[in-house]
């Protein structure tokens, strides 16, 4: 309240806000963490993952207890952020943040921040705000740079941007190049800064924001003040990422893991099929989230409607033999 620009009003006005964060990875954890102490009244975490070892070197909300247990990002980010501050609301989403998952919130937030590691999601989140007139803020790390941005209705969008996804191997994944901690938290500065402002109605910072810790390189790189002539969303209306149909399966990045999403899968009950898996696989435990069991050399994450993670396959072409193999409709 004392900082110039926030005030008590700054403060009510935060206190009031609703912000979905996409992701609680590296970003995700870093901002959900920053805004839940500064007094962001709710927060909306989706998140599809669990938490993994690999995971704590940058990911802040989480700690060996939740890897050792494989809980769900989400649910352990919205448990942390509550022994943090008991007077805001935390409500974990364990889903993929896909076009069917926004239309299931109860109303559009106040803002939308970006914690993903993908293009195609960003795309998601870039055409549903701009069709619900939400401002988003944009952000990416890998090795020691980081970019971010943020988007206002009116003012050029991601597809105004990149019209395309860069292909990953021009801009490295977490997987070829890893990711330094510093990079997460210079992104992130940049984010939550731009988000408190945002919400208490400060005239956010117009260009992309780019930084490389390790070189030592922060800069804002302007951008036009208003949307690209050619934007498919700015100026032809169109959504193209709210109509696409999601991929059944999507290897994710940087790990030897395979996220399998039927479209076909809803009402598969995890008590019933926890039944059926004892005695042929190993290592089988349920918990109030998930059902985690080894077999054919991979180790599985399968959350209540079917929606499954495969640890220890890369083609997800093979992922979905196993998955045929295993949890297929008998
Ligand atoms: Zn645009």
């Amino acid at each position: 309240m004392r900082v110039s620009g926030i005030g008590a009003a700054g403060q009510e006005r935060l206190g009031r806000a609703t912000v979905l964060i996409v992701g609680c990875g590296a970003l995700g954890s870093h901002a959900a963490d920053a805004l839940a102490r500064a007094g962001v009244g709710t927060l909306w975490l989706v998140d599809r993952d669990v938490v993994e070892w690999s995971n704590l070197q940058r990911q802040v909300l989480f700690t060996e207890r939740d890897a050792h247990a494989g809980t769900p990002k989400a649910v352990a980010a919205a448990a942390r952020l509550l022994e943090c501050n008991s007077g805001i609301r935390a409500t974990p989403f364990v889903a993929e943040c896909s076009a069917a998952f926004l239309r299931t919130l109860p109303h559009p937030p106040d803002l939308v921040l970006d914690g993903t590691d993908n293009f195609p999601t960003r795309y998601l989140i870039n055409d549903w705000c701009h069709r619900h007139a939400v401002p988003w803020i944009y952000a990416g790390a890998v090795a020691t740079e980081g970019a971010a941005m943020v988007i206002t209705p009116g003012r050029p969008c991601l597809r105004c941007l990149w019209p395309a996804a860069p292909e990953q191997a021009e801009v490295g994944t977490c997987e070829t190049a890893g990711i330094l901690a510093p990079a997460i938290a210079a992104v992130t500065a940049f984010q939550v800064a731009e988000a408190l402002k945002l919400l208490v109605g400060a005239e956010p910072t117009r260009g992309v924001f780019t930084c490389d810790v390790w070189r030592g390189h922060y800069a804002v790189v302007p951008v036009a003040e208003g949307p690209a002539p050619d934007c498919v969303v700015c100026r032809g209306g169109e959504h193209p990422a709210l109509v696409a149909a999601s991929p059944a399966a999507v290897t994710l990045c940087g790990r030897d893991a395979v996220q399998i999403d039927p479209a076909d899968a809803a009402g598969l009950d995890l008590a019933a099929l926890a039944d059926r898996l004892a005695g042929a696989v190993q290592d089988l435990v349920r918990t109030p989230h998930l059902l985690r069991f080894c077999a054919d050399g991979c180790r599985w994450s399968v959350f209540p409607g079917g929606r499954a993670l495969l640890f220890g396959v890369r083609d997800p072409l093979r992922a979905r033999a196993l998955y045929e193999r295993w949890l297929g409709r008998r």
